[in-house]
């Protein structure tokens, strides 16, 4: 694959991303997609889907996983809701995952990706644990597909993201970096952050957000606004994956689908911005 094709975050069925025709009106090459729901997550509807595809010329470079129950509606009840960290759910939902993965080989595509939630800070408590076995778990059913995991940054730290891939310890664990997250959830400045984690950056989301208020960081979102006018330094964070050595996709992302017209505005800018950005960095 050419390096840094542009791309755009799709959903087959539901979810925060654009329809694949908005994809294709945009003419990306590649998309990211949100896993459908379980009763979608069929042979015929990967084949339906990966045809529709073919047609577009767009080809599927992951497959992010998301499950019922999850809200994003403020920083503490992510905190309560998303991925593999709550207890409640984890057992379901590794499950949901490994059949995630299943429907990602169906597509043709070798990378899975998911906000794996808050990891907890105590890595010497039991629930780190099983959560490092539990993602252990997942890593080598998505290995038996010939997959890669890439988890999603911006719950974590850079430093408490680096000490939990090395503590799951398997060779098929990597990063979708997501600078915009970094802000939005105040876990770190972003540029700074993809430099420590260079090396397991195997995907990328090109998002773009504005720091909360210093005193509400880290407990209030901050905003995540079309690229190019937050706080990422857009130019900077491509000259900077530039010097770590990443040539994979640029997927754009843009989470606002209460309103497609913006939604689909926004991301055709981002578009230009970054064939622009592109060709001044990569010449
Ligand atoms: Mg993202």
């Amino acid at each position: 694959m050419a390096k840094w094709q542009v791309g755009v975050f799709a959903s087959i069925d539901a979810g925060l991303g654009v329809h694949l025709e908005v994809a294709q009106e945009l003419g990306v090459p590649t998309i990211q997609v949100h896993a459908p729901h379980a009763g979608t997550r069929t042979p015929e509807a990967a084949a339906a889907f990966l045809e529709r595809c073919a047609a577009a010329g767009i080809t599927i470079t992951a497959v992010f996983g998301g499950f019922d129950g999850e809200s994003y509606a403020d920083i503490a009840t992510t905190a309560e809701t998303v991925g593999l960290v709550p207890q409640d759910t984890r057992a379901a939902r590794l499950q949901e995952m490994k059949e995630i993965s299943d429907f990602t080989k169906l597509l043709n595509c070798d990378t899975v990706a998911l906000h794996i939630g808050f990891v907890p800070h105590d890595t010497s408590c039991d629930d780190y644990q099983a959560l490092v076995e539990t993602t252990r778990d997942l890593l080598d059913h998505v290995k038996a597909n010939g997959q890669q995991l890439n988890l999603e940054t911006g719950q974590e730290t850079a430093e408490h993201l680096l000490q939990f891939i090395s503590d799951v310890d398997r060779d098929n664990l990597f990063i979708n970096f997501d600078p915009a997250n970094m802000i939005l959830y105040g876990t770190g400045e972003p540029i700074a952050a993809l430099r420590q984690v260079a090396k397991y950056v195997r995907s990328i989301h090109c998002k773009d957000a504005l720091w909360a208020a210093e005193d509400v960081r880290g407990t209030a979102w901050g905003q995540e606004v079309a690229l190019g006018q937050g706080d990422v330094g857009i130019e900077n964070y491509l000259r900077t994956l530039q010097e770590v050595g990443y040539a994979g996709p640029l997927t754009i992302e843009r989470e606002i689908p209460q309103d497609r017209e913006r939604q689909k505005a926004d991301i055709g800018q981002a578009v230009s911005l970054l064939e622009s950005l592109r060709s001044s960095i990569l010449g």
